[in-house]
């Protein structure tokens, strides 16, 4: 499934990442779906294509692809995704400010796929809140 990044708008395109090149909201056809206008959300390239994303009113998303004249290629699925913030990117002082020392050393164990104590993973799963409130990070692990 080709995923859209909700903030970032970073899109998953056969296992790729592409940024986006626009953020442009134009009307780009109808939704086959129930008829209504789509909207686009974001325009992505490759070497050979364009991609944009759109979606209409009753929230049905679809990926356009043309190729670089703009002649329709196809559509395909597409989904809105939240990426994971990656704990090890995020300042150790602010980490440090929230969470112990075990707390940070397991989250950063469990998003790497090493062992880690349950029971640490808790405690600082019931801070992400405040982490959020104090730092605006939402930390997802
Ligand atoms: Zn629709």
């Amino acid at each position: 499934m080709n995923q859209l990044d909700e903030l970032s708008r970073t899109l998953i395109f056969e296992g790729r990442r592409l940024e986006p090149v626009s953020l442009e909201h134009n009307i780009v056809g109808f939704c086959s779906k129930c008829d209504m206008d789509l909207e686009s959300l974001a325009y992505h390239t490759t070497e050979s294509n364009w991609l944009v994303c759109a979606h209409c009113k009753n929230e049905h998303l679809i990926l356009m692809r043309y190729d670089r004249q703009w002649n329709w290629q196809g559509d395909y699925d597409l989904e809105i995704c939240k990426e994971k913030v990656n704990v090890s990117s995020i300042a150790k002082e602010k980490l440090e400010a929230v969470f112990t020392q075990a707390e940070i050393r397991d989250m950063l164990a469990c998003q790497q796929g090493l062992p880690y104590t349950r029971q640490n993973l808790y405690r600082a799963r019931a801070k992400y809140e405040k982490f959020e409130t104090l730092f605006g990070i939402k930390i997802d692990v």
